[in-house]
């Protein structure tokens, strides 16, 4: 048999292991690679982290894959840091139904953040113990990053054309107008510390306990007007990725977030949080504890052409909103074409329960049983009432309309509304 025999009995040209390879790199398009890099200064060493790269939504399928980074800057103790980085998260997942789709679990997520949060603070106070934590919580799976928090611990986003959001948003009384309106609707008061001679000094606080934040998780000897629901929003990146910088008001009070992006675009992410922590003690020394997480989402497969998502977004927006979509008053619209190719999926700061629990019923129709929407545990329907319910029961509206909340739940929203005390040890 001749070489020129052999060449022509040869398999087609395109053989089966090519097309497992293509299809992989599609795959890879839509599954980024997560690079993360973390950094730290103690000053009193109230700031915690935590760094989860490998969860699973079903256990035991790596295609199911997402990770968790998180920070929690203590104040008063660390008890309520610890608290949150250990039980937050399977507070959070327990929120979840099982067995659904990716996007149903993503769609999920928001309204679980908010019962995980609610749940860990009232978790803590039944402990008794008084410390205090804020929360950046950011979840990313594929190109779809969520963030929730609370306090002033904030997480940005920095995209390939360059442009810097922010994710978070600040709960600082001196710096929120709409948290300070809402702290003394609830009961609670702001002003700041009076020193002798009568002079007042420092920022806004809250009164009773003296909180300059307007959210947390913990602080059981603080007004219950400090809930620890947090802002959240999602985001999806566009497939040329981005990079996330978490981090504690430590480094947020050195430099701003267009400062901490630049400093270190370029940079892979352990060298970026190391150098992110060294300009801001720079510019400001040590004065509080700064712990920065730089998270890197990037193409696995380059080059990669990204697509055009915001011309896809606008051709979908004039469908929905008519043809002048940059004119319309539609938010999202609007802060799409301010952030580029960042498709903004979600975002909600209330803090009332009612309106973050969402109205679906969260009840096992067959058991007759109703699930408290923030605790998860299974009651009678007489233990507790709907979140949309009035205070007394009422037979003319449908006290079931909308998720259950246990009474120990519904005592805790009430207190956060300023409806009634939240604790005996609470004075005025
Ligand atoms: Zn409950």
């Amino acid at each position: 048999m001749s070489q020129t025999e052999v060449s022509r009995m040869k398999p087609p040209p395109i053989p089966l292991a090519t097309l497992i390879g293509r299809e992989l790199r599609t795959e890879k398009v839509e599954k980024p690679f997560v690079k993360y890099g973390q950094a730290a200064l103690a000053k009193k060493g109230e700031d915690y982290f935590l760094v989860k790269p490998d969860c699973q939504r079903i256990p035991g399928n790596q295609s199911t894959s997402y990770s968790v980074f998180a920070i929690f800057d203590g104040h008063n103790g660390i008890s309520a840091a610890i608290f949150a980085k250990e039980n937050l998260l399977s507070n959070v997942l327990s929120a979840i139904p099982s067995g659904i789709s990716r996007e149903e679990w993503l769609q999920a997520l928001p309204r679980a953040l908010v019962a995980g949060f609610v749940k860990t603070d009232i978790e803590f106070q039944q402990k008794g113990e008084t410390s205090g934590t804020t929360v950046t919580f950011v979840v990313i799976d594929g190109w779809t990053v969520t963030v929730a928090s609370v306090g002033d611990s904030r997480c940005i986003l920095d995209t390939q054309g360059g442009v810097v959001s922010l994710l978070t948003v600040d709960h600082r009384l001196e710096e929120n107008v709409e948290e300070r309106e809402r702290v003394t609707a609830s009961g609670g008061e702001v002003g700041r510390l009076n020193v002798f001679g009568g002079s007042e000094v420092g920022p806004l606080r809250c009164w009773p306990g003296g909180l300059c934040l307007s959210r947390s998780i913990g602080d059981t000897d603080v007004g219950e007007f400090i809930v620890p629901i947090p802002h959240v929003k999602q985001v999806k990146l566009s497939n040329a990725g981005g990079r996330l910088i978490i981090a504690s008001d430590g480094i947020w009070d050195a430099l701003s977030s267009d400062v901490a992006a630049k400093s270190c675009r370029g940079l892979p992410a352990e060298l970026a949080a190391k150098l992110v922590v060294k300009d801001a003690l720079r510019s400001r020394g040590l004065k509080d504890d700064t712990t920065c997480l730089v998270v890197d989402i990037i193409p696995s497969d380059r080059p990669v052409l990204p697509p055009s998502p915001r011309k896809k977004q606008n051709v979908l927006t004039s469908l929905l909103f008519g043809k002048k979509s940059q004119n319309s008053s539609n938010k999202a619209a609007n802060k799409l074409s301010a952030v580029g190719a960042v498709e903004e999926l979600f975002e909600e700061g209330s803090a009332m329960l009612a309106e973050r629990l969402g109205k679906d019923l969260s009840s096992d129709r067959n058991s007759g049983l109703f699930r408290c929407a923030v605790c998860q545990v299974d009651h009678p329907p007489g233990d507790g009432l709907s979140v949309n319910s009035g205070p007394f029961f009422s037979p003319a509206s449908n006290p079931w309309e909308g998720p259950f909340l246990c009474a120990n739940c519904r005592r805790k929203k009430d207190a956060m509304e300023g409806k009634r005390p939240g604790r005996p040890t609470l004075t005025t």
